[in-house]
């Protein structure tokens, strides 16, 4: 896991987003942050690996089951953005506001994400995970169509 890309993204001296570090520890910890960039999108984080895996979501994210949503993974994020919210100024990646739709922890056994999360990295597969938040609860997937391109949908 690295940063790197979330790092070379950004000027630190000119957004309040978080440089952060790999952690030691993860949790499971989920986000959605709304972010009102240049279009309006939901980016949906897990805590993994000791970053948080992240995806955009150009829709909000389904609350019921029958809806699928296309969700583009970026750069893995700090987990320390796990709590950011504010104004990424003009000028800067991702520029507008930022703000936390909705978070709480999800669930899947260690050795579940663990297997799946090395499958993340070779392109494959999908996974399923129990979503303990405010506005999402219950059983999603994340089901990989091709390349940076998942499908996010409650079963
Ligand atoms: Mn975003």
């Amino acid at each position: 896991m690295t940063l790197k890309k979330y790092q070379l993204k950004r000027k630190f001296n000119k957004t309040p987003e978080p440089k952060g570090k790999l952690a030691k520890i993860s949790k499971s910890r989920f986000v959605i942050h709304k972010h009102d960039a240049s279009h309006l999108h939901y980016d949906f984080r897990l805590e993994m690996d000791g970053v948080l895996k992240s995806w955009a979501i150009p829709k909000e994210p389904p609350k019921t089951k029958g809806i699928k949503r296309l969700a583009i993974q970026v750069e893995d994020h700090p987990i320390d953005y796990i709590n950011f919210e504010g104004i990424i100024p003009d000028g800067n990646y991702g520029a507008g506001k930022v703000e936390i739709w909705d978070k709480g922890v999800y669930q899947g056994s260690n050795k579940t994400l663990k297997h799946k999360s090395k499958k993340m990295k070779s392109g494959l597969d999908s996974f399923k995970f129990e979503l303990k938040g405010k506005k999402l609860k219950g059983e999603y997937v994340l089901v990989r169509l091709k390349d940076k391109n998942w499908l996010l949908f409650k079963v």
